[in-house]
């Protein structure tokens, strides 16, 4: 437990630990709210390199530097995505789809980090900024027994009040269900496996993706030491579980050699560095945002597939959007008023409804099996993708309006 003293009634109380609660906890302090924080540290992981890796958006950059994290994050160990390249097949090279920061007229399209730089960079923040921490598990929550205030049950037995309570715990938020929130779950036909490579070919700051019959392919690039020819690249192949399974049981150079082909060997000889980590696919969304003295934000809210790389971009959305109602003049006002309330959660009605349809859309349109697309439709669907694909690769204009959206 960290050490006393701890406050047992606070204005804002934060329960989560990962990157969008410590943002959020940030971002609230500075909109000039007393805020507590309830969750354990991210535990210690011996890999020299973070097997999770996010990327970053231009939005969650400008929300990281507004709370001060940005420039306390390791830049030796984050490399800038200045193209995004995406193919309609496995193994191709040809048709692809090609975003670039220049023609977006954005830094970058995004920028990769391990997850654990970005906690630690937020993690060092909250110590400066000295916000009261406590490690421990949200146990219970009651918003009935008193309307103006909400207690918080902790797992040790301490109880504290908020007026506020954010879930940022995750999918399986605790929060979300003490407030009485329904959770619709879908899984996903796939798994992500996840893996680090050293590259013969640098990557030239690319994003590289495959779609076609055996899942998603997205090779991110990662920096590399200074006196190391090649590159290094950072895969998330969602794969159809028995292709999952299979990749998994690959010696290392099997692997190497079969990512070689998926990526139609642009490049060169690909050799793993790291072991392969797999996390299930789940679509997950709350029925509401927000309950009686209670806002959800990041996973607790809403849970996408991975193909964009925007499921805790769109959690900092989250937290951008909850300081925003919450400062200035309304600084002053209860934090759990139920108008404030729904101010944040419109919103976030649309930017949440759009990327959920985006990235479920897009699955489901290469999903291998179908993906509920009925079998007489597939061939229609199949010439509609390419047609679109190739009048999408050809038009300026809508290759702005994709850049835009990748970037909120
Ligand atoms: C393979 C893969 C690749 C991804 N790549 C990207 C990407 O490139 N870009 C991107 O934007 N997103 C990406 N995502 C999504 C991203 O990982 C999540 O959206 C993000 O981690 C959610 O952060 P969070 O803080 O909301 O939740 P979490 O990271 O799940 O954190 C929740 C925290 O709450 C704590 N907690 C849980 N229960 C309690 C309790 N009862 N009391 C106290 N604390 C509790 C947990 O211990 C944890 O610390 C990817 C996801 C996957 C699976």
């Amino acid at each position: 437990m960290a050490a006393n003293p701890l406050p047992s009634r606070t204005e804002v109380a934060v329960v989560g630990r990962g990157p969008v609660g410590l943002a959020t906890a940030l971002a609230l302090s500075r909109a000039g709210l007393p805020v507590t924080v309830i969750g354990a540290p991210l535990p210690p992981d011996d890999e020299p390199w973070d097997l999770r890796v996010y990327a970053l958006s231009p939005a969650t950059r400008d929300l990281l530097d507004g709370i001060g994290v940005w420039h306390a994050l390791n830049a030796a160990r984050m490399a800038p995505v200045y193209d995004m390249r995406v193919h309609p097949a496995f193994g191709s090279t040809q048709r692809e789809l090609h975003l670039s920061a220049y023609e977006g007229r954005v830094d970058a399209l995004a920028w990769i980090a391990e997850q654990r730089n970005l906690v630690g960079a937020l993690e060092q923040a909250l110590r400066f900024a000295g916000l009261p921490v406590i490690d421990d598990r949200l146990a219970g929550l009651d918003t009935r027994s008193d309307t103006q205030v909400a207690e918080l049950q902790l797992a040790s037995g301490r109880r504290l009040k908020a007026r506020l309570v954010v879930g940022a715990d995750g999918a399986a938020s605790r929060v979300r269900e003490a407030a009485g929130l329904q959770w619709s779950l879908r899984d996903y036909p796939q798994r992500a496996l996840v893996a680090h490579f050293h590259t013969e070919q640098p990557h030239r700051d690319a994003a590289c993706q495959w779609f076609g019959r055996d899942g998603i392919l997205a090779l991110l690039p990662l920096p590399s030491p200074a006196d190391e020819a090649g590159g290094r690249v950072s895969m998330v192949w969602s794969a159809p579980p028995e292709l999952a399974d299979h990749l998994q049981a690959m010696s290392a150079a099997e692997l190497g050699e079969r990512i070689e082909a998926a990526s139609g060997g642009i490049f060169g000889k690909v050799t793993p560095i790291s072991r392969v980590a797999a996390f299930p696919l789940r679509l997950g969304r709350a029925s509401a945002m927000t309950a009686a003295r209670v806002a959800l934000v990041g996973d607790a809210a809403h849970l996408l597939h991975p193909l964009a790389g925007q499921g805790m971009n769109l959690g900092f959305g989250d937290v951008t959007a909850l300081a925003d109602t919450l400062r200035g003049p309304q600084a002053a006002r209860d934090p759990g008023e139920r108008l404030l309330l729904r101010r944040y959660e419109r919103a976030r009605a649309e930017p949440v409804a759009a990327m959920r349809l985006v990235t479920d859309g897009l699955q489901r349109l290469f999903d291998p099996t179908g993906g509920g697309v009925p079998g007489p439709l597939r061939p229609a669907i199949d010439s509609a993708v390419a047609f679109g694909w190739q009048a999408v690769a050809r038009s300026g204009w809508l290759k702005r309006q994709l850049v835009a959206q990748a970037i909120r």
